[in-house]
């Protein structure tokens, strides 16, 4: 469905696809492999799935096409989910993450029998990615950054644990604000030609974290901050750029 929003956009702007802007939401990890560990013995796909599938309709709403790279249930390589991207010459595209911790920020514990991890101090909070790889790197900062404000609003704070110096962290944190690091070899924003970001949503080895990204109203928020970065990104973002800090 083609909204007076999109014409505007297509027509005014002229970079989006003229028919219908396009976005790929790509809910990360899959059922084989299910990335991290939550405080309630939840693996992080199934958070993945639930997000990408309450905010698909939201983009719908608001006139963006939404493909998806994967459906619940499905595994797909990440080789796989960029060419989803790139085929479909897609305007945007967002990967959906929940994040973890390095170990030493964690201990073992059980949730009613399961072994899971708990964070050891609390550790919260939303993050972004993007990769100076990437078809669009300038545009992808300009997206997190949208999002990333969007949620700063919210009142949530950033999660700065992947800048800590040391083995499998020390990502530059181009943004400290809203919590935006520069992590070049992630594969889905290297290998995209469009615009990409990747969002972890929330800590969820951490049981307030965990907790508040449960919640349906406190998760809703985030999804419209979300949709509210994406739509205001033709106008914030193709006609004026945002410099980066790093
Ligand atoms: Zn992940």
């Amino acid at each position: 469905m083609k909204t007076f929003y999109t014409t505007l956009l297509a027509l005014f702007l002229g970079e989006l696809s003229f028919a219908q802007p396009l976005i790929v939401l790509d809910a990360g990890h899959n059922p084989q492999q299910g990335g991290a560990l939550g405080v309630r013995g939840i693996y992080e796909v199934d958070y993945n799935d639930r997000f990408v599938a309450e905010l698909k309709p939201q983009l719908e709403k608001i006139g963006w096409q939404v493909v998806l790279t994967r459906k619940k249930n499905e595994t797909v390589t990440l080789t796989e989910r960029v060419q989803v991207a790139n085929q479909q010459n897609a305007d945007l595209f967002l990967s959906i993450h929940h994040d973890s911790a390095q170990e030493h920020y964690l201990q073992a514990t059980e949730f009613l029998g399961k072994k899971t991890y708990q964070t050891r101090t609390p550790l919260g909070g939303s993050s972004l990615f993007i990769s100076h790889l990437n078809g669009q790197p300038e545009k992808s900062y300009c997206l997190a950054n949208a999002i990333g404000h969007n949620i700063s609003v919210l009142g949530r704070s950033p999660a700065l644990h992947h800048a800590e110096p040391i083995a499998g962290e020390n990502r530059p944190l181009l943004n400290a604000e809203y919590g935006i690091y520069r992590y070049d070899n992630l594969a889905v924003l290297r290998g995209t030609q469009m615009p990409a970001v990747l969002l972890e949503v929330g800590v969820i080895p951490d049981k307030a974290d965990e907790a508040y990204i449960d919640n349906p109203t406190h998760r809703k928020a985030i999804e419209k901050a979300i949709v509210q970065a994406v739509q205001s990104y033709a106008t914030e973002c193709i006609s004026r750029s945002v410099t980066q800090t790093k």
